[in-house]
């Protein structure tokens, strides 16, 4: 019983995912952590925008909010705004946190749906605190005065990745991570077990460990170039294979909120940060040549660029098997989806919690790897589920792409969800899934999927109450973000060295 010593984690990769598993192993775990990386090779460089589980990452680190803001150049956000999705000339907004509040037996949005019936409902995003802030450039997390609740308002932040990427590896190193420069060029197995050994670098250094995480991103160099692991192909059902990124000047205030917009053959990112705004493009080979890609992107920039476009090549879908033997896969390596709900990084941080969960004392029992896997190909089924019906919920008619993509087969736990929703507004959540009620809602009704009736239940409250439901909600949401200060001014005031607006 017991460990007999403490492990060694080698990890291999020191982009997003590799220093936010070094940082998390160095700090809440005894393990002896070395990382690996190539200044050659880089890092991919993109993946800016996050959701809100990403507030818990950094708490469980330590990180103190407003020095994480200033260190990574980050702003708020709470919500992504797609523009261009329903039909090209529509927009709403995927805002983060409830709709309306509890109203009796049945969740707000049944007794909205009834009202919209009637005729007497405020489009939906009205009853959204975090919406209403995000579109008047607001944002505060405290309460406006001594006494009162705070605003229930979940926020994200955008930052610079490859800042971000530093600051942890501060962290990771000051917990007693240890970072070597180098290319891994070989990888040495157990003869009986199959298990990694070691890792080689060109220089000829050989680094021995228990148990091996690969952060390599796309080149997946432990989990499928060695291990060969599988990978489960999902560019039938999200075709874009493409992105191009390339940062521009800000202009004016920043958004609290990222954009999306629907382009003629994929969509185009906007990630507002303190000292610049990122921008890409992410887009279907099929129908976007990449010189066309370019050319969208340029056109559409607030700004003047501020460098040369990254060009990356992808192909959507996961690891069949994301841990392996004692090799664990995070990051890019594990698989990819698109940016368009920011969810990658979410994905990393939700593989590091799962792993602390089981963390192996010596040899992975297979039991806790498969568990893992099954938990993991969960998560991210229902992930992919959510980004599909962005496509084929589109409205945009007479261009090839979105034409395609609206009559696409869908996996069958979303045409489940889609029909659930048609039927009666009904909206279930599985445990372990990402995205809440209040998200799937408002792609549907961002998008036009709307159901057929309402809950019957919904009749029971007398019109007289709904309507003054509806209204309290509505003026109660307006005076709080009446009382808040903009966006911007708070982010400065509080981004101050022992700054508080
Ligand atoms: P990388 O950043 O590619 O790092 C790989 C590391 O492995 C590097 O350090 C490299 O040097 C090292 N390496 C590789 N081979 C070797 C070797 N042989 N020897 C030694 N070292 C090696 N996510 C979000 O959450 N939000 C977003 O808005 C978002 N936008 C994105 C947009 C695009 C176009 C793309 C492609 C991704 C986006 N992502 C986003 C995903 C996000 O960028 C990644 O999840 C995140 O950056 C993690 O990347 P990574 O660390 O796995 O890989």
């Amino acid at each position: 019983m017991g460990r007999d010593r403490d492990q060694h984690i080698v990890i291999v990769g020191g982009g997003t995912a590799g220093w936010m598993a070094a940082a998390a192993l160095a700090r809440l775990t005894s393990a002896r952590v070395t990382l690996v990386e190539s200044d050659a090779i880089g890092t991919v460089g993109v993946g800016e925008a996050t959701i809100p589980q990403i507030r818990l990452f950094n708490r469980g680190l330590g990180i103190d909010e407003a020095e994480f803001l200033r260190e990574t150049k980050a702003t708020f956000k709470l919500g992504i705004e797609f523009a261009g999705w329903g039909a090209p000339d529509t927009r709403y907004m995927h805002a983060f946190g409830t709709i309306g509040h509890g109203a009796g037996l049945l969740p707000f949005h049944q007794y909205w749906l009834r009202a919209q019936a009637e005729g007497k409902a405020e489009p939906l995003g009205r009853y959204s605190l975090n919406e209403r802030a995000a579109r008047a450039l607001k944002m505060q997390m405290w309460p406006a005065k001594p006494g009162q609740p705070a605003p229930d308002m979940p926020w994200a932040y955008h930052f610079d990745a490859a800042l971000y990427a530093a600051y942890l590896r501060r962290h990771a190193e000051y917990h007693g991570a240890t970072r070597i420069e180098g290319k891994v060029a070989a990888v040495g197995r157990d003869s009986e077990s199959g298990d990694i050994a070691s890792v080689t670098l060109e220089s000829g250094q050989a680094i021995a460990g228990d148990f091996f995480i690969d952060c390599s991103g796309f080149r997946a160099l432990l989990i499928e170039q060695e291990l060969h692991a599988g990978f489960e192909d999902w560019s039938h059902w999200l075709p874009c294979d493409r992105a191009i990124a390339v940062p521009c000047a800000t202009m004016g205030d920043f958004t609290p909120y990222t954009r999306a917009t629907a382009r003629s053959a994929g969509w185009q990112w906007r990630i507002p940060l303190q000292h610049r705004i990122g921008n890409g493009l992410v887009y279907c080979s099929d129908d976007l040549s990449d010189d066309e890609a370019e050319a969208t992107l340029l056109a559409n920039l607030d700004g003047e660029p501020l460098a040369e476009p990254n060009r990356v090549r992808f192909t959507t879908g996961m690891r069949q098997r994301q841990w392996v033997g004692n090799c664990l896969a995070l990051g890019l390596s594990a698989g990819f989806m698109e940016p368009l709900e920011s969810t990658s990084i979410h994905l990393i941080q939700s593989s590091i919690a799962r792993f602390l969960q089981m963390l192996p004392n010596g040899r992975p029992a297979p039991a806790l790897v498969d568990e893992f896997n099954r938990q993991a190909a969960f998560e991210w089924h229902s992930i992919r589920d959510f980004l599909i019906l962005h496509y084929r919920a589109n409205g945009r008619e007479g261009e090839p792409f979105w034409d395609r993509c609206r009559s696409m087969d869908l996996p069958a736990t979303l045409s489940a969800k889609i029909e659930q929703f048609r039927a009666s507004g009904y909206i279930h959540r599985e445990h372990e899934e990402l995205f809440t009620e209040p998200g799937w809602l408002q792609v549907f009704v961002g998008q036009g999927v709307l159901p057929d009736a309402y809950h019957p239940l919904a009749d029971a409250m007398p019109s007289v109450d709904l309507e003054r439901m509806l209204a309290d909600i509505d003026r109660g949401i307006g005076g709080i973000v009446d009382s808040m200060p903009g966006h911007a001014q708070f982010l400065r005031a509080y981004c101050m060295p022992g700054g508080k607006p």
